[in-house]
């Protein structure tokens, strides 16, 4: 089992815990905004939590191969100077069980596990208007009464598993990699089948490939990936990432996507063939997301994007022997990018291995798992022992969806959101006072570097809170107008990039059935998703209801703002 303490509660099942405020969840959302809440404001918080240790998706995702994406250097919290000096990452992308040390080193170095009550699940959160608080209630009977609820619940933390017939009827085991054993899964001799071949697929394949006797892969979307050319970081870079903390941060926090590099302000016809692919080939060594930033219009420019794809998949046609297979891997049916992009280890070799094959369930679908195995539509079956479903996410509102929450009136969220999500900036929902989303849908969050966007809400959540409670207002409530407004502006920001050329993926709830198809995360860029929201604060909380507290009137209501593209900061956040 993971490290942590276990339930600290001295909670009675049936007495009420009266709190400032209640963060759930305790990854790194949940643990920054219980150190502001708690220690920066001084009230009385706690976070509440289903794993028994902290980690949030990082507790839950233990599949074999998991790794991070972003650079350890910049996948850190950097609001202490300290914790920066201190702490050191050994690869350039943390596995798994080195992010949740590091998570817990947090939590321990800032004393936070106290104030942490682990295995308690919430499942419901009401609002009473009369008295201005939020009752919330959890699996195991515990209550709290708070005046403000902050959702922490990460955006990739409830799993989709597809409604596949006989699942059940499998006699072997069944595991779904974002709900891994903690113990493990020794593959050795077993016959696996993987479905899915997203960017948890394509880090697991090479791993659970090197283990197991005969390993399936089921391909229903092929899809891109660039190597993470990942390595032990030398003492030299070390020493540089702990003697360069502030130009670090700087870029990260000035650029779209949260990343620690700058994206290159070239566009991809400003060059000729031979240098272009000169430059795609030194892009491809570094490896990773930098490889995006190799030109600035990828994201929005088909022609542009199609030399990119190009490229990749000549790649993949290089790396991969058998014609047949790197034909159904190339076969890809989106531009580059216009999904979240993987990188890997090792990924595209696999397939030259003697023990691997992979399976086309795009032509002849998955029709049922039967006792034996896995049947596809024509009748094939593959026999198994194992079967491993990297089959991803109900992401960004299935967390937020699965708590009972209601607002005003008993207005409850799931009926509001109905049509897919509906926000201002992420941070709120109308009907729905002093409670706030960590990287909730229509915010940056997935789609920049994740404890960039993190500490960006989290600190604009507690100067929320802290003007609030100087100032006396009650509640900070957003309008149906504001929430409209920011709805059409992140339209326009996915329609500014090529992402609608690629309705097919969990950015737009294609990935569940009967989801909206909503384009959720902002794409107009971490960098003007921050001044907007410095904006927002600066001008009395542009586009939100305060209300004061007793006889006192309330503060003006300023509407929301003019967020058009043009009239804030250029740049992509995809
Ligand atoms: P995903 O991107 O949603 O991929 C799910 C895979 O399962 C897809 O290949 C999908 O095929 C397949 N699938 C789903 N239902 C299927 C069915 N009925 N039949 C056949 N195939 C089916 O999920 P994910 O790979 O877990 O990644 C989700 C997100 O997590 C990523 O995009 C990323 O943001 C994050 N992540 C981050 C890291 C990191 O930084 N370390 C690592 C892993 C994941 P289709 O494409 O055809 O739907």
């Amino acid at each position: 089992m993971p490290e942590g303490p276990t339930n600290q509660s001295s909670t009675s099942k049936s007495a009420v815990t009266e709190l400032d405020a209640l963060v759930i969840g305790a990854g790194f959302s949940g643990l920054y905004q219980l150190l502001c809440l708690r220690d920066r404001l001084g009230m009385n918080v706690r976070v509440v939590e289903a794993g028994d240790g902290v980690g949030g998706t990082w507790y839950w995702n233990r599949y074999p191969g998991a790794r991070c994406d972003s650079e350890s250097h910049s996948y850190s919290y950097y609001f202490s100077k300290e914790l920066l000096e201190e702490w050191e990452w050994s690869e350039r992308y943390p596995q798994h069980p080195e992010i949740v040390r590091y998570l817990n080193y947090v939590a321990d170095k800032f004393d936070l596990k106290r104030d942490i009550q682990f295995e308690t699940r919430v499942t419901a959160a009401r609002y009473d208007a009369e008295a201005n608080k939020w009752n919330i209630e959890t699996e195991g009977g515990d209550r709290f009464r708070v005046t403000y609820l902050v959702t922490a619940v990460g955006c990739l933390s409830s799993t989709n598993t597809p409604k596949f017939p006989g699942l059940e009827s499998f006699k072997g085991k069944v595991y779904h990699t974002g709900q891994w054993p903690h113990d493990g899964v020794d593959f050795t001799g077993k016959r696996v089948g993987q479905i899915g071949t997203g960017s948890t697929g394509i880090q697991a394949a090479p791993v659970i490939a090197a283990q197991a006797k005969e390993h399936k892969i089921f391909q229903r979307t092929a899809n891109y990936s660039v190597p993470a050319n990942n390595h032990p970081l030398s003492d030299e870079f070390k020493k540089y990432v702990k003697e360069n903390h502030e130009e670090i941060r700087e870029i990260i926090q000035s650029t779209p996507n949260g990343h620690p590099f700058r994206i290159s302000d070239r566009n991809v016809f400003d060059v000729d063939d031979a240098e272009r692919a000169k430059i795609y080939e030194e892009f491809w060594d570094v490896g990773g997301l930098r490889f995006r930033a190799s030109f600035q219009d990828i994201v929005f420019d088909k022609k542009a994007n199609d030399t990119a794809a190009e490229f990749i998949k000549n790649k993949i046609r290089s790396i991969v022997k058998d014609p047949k297979t790197a034909a159904l891997l190339t076969d890809i049916d989106h531009p580059y990018s216009t999904k979240r992009p993987p990188i890997d280890t090792g990924y595209f070799e696999t397939f030259n291995r003697d023990n691997v094959e992979l399976v086309d369930v795009k032509t002849n679908p998955i029709k049922e798992i039967t006792p034996n195995g896995v049947m596809l539509e024509n009748g094939e079956e593959y026999e198994l022992d194992i079967i491993v479903l990297a089959t991803g996410f109900d992401a960004m509102t299935g967390p937020l969806l699965n708590i009972d929450i209601q607002g005003r009136d008993g207005l409850p969220l799931r009926e509001v959101w109905d049509g897919g999500p509906k926000t201002y900036l992420g941070l709120q929902v109308a009907g729905f006072p002093n409670m706030f989303t960590i990287t909730g849908p229509g915010s940056p969050s997935v789609l920049c570097n994740m404890p960039v966007a993190i500490e960006q809400h989290v600190e604009w959540v507690t100067d929320c809170i802290s003007d609030l409670r100087e100032q006396g207002i009650a509640t900070i409530e957003t309008t149906e107008d504001s929430m409209e407004k920011w709805r059409v502006h992140v339209n326009e920001a996915a329609h500014a990039t090529l992402m609608p050329f690629a309705r097919g993926t969990w950015y737009w709830g294609a990935n569940v059935p009967g989801k909206p198809r909503v384009f959720m995360p902002y794409a107009g860029g971490m960098t003007r998703y921050r001044l907007i929201c410095k904006n927002v604060r600066e001008n009395g909380y542009e586009g939100f209801k305060l209300s004061g507290v007793a006889d006192a009137p309330p503060p003006a209501f300023i509407p929301a703002g003019d967020f058009t593209l043009a009239a804030t900061v250029p740049g992509p956040g995809v």
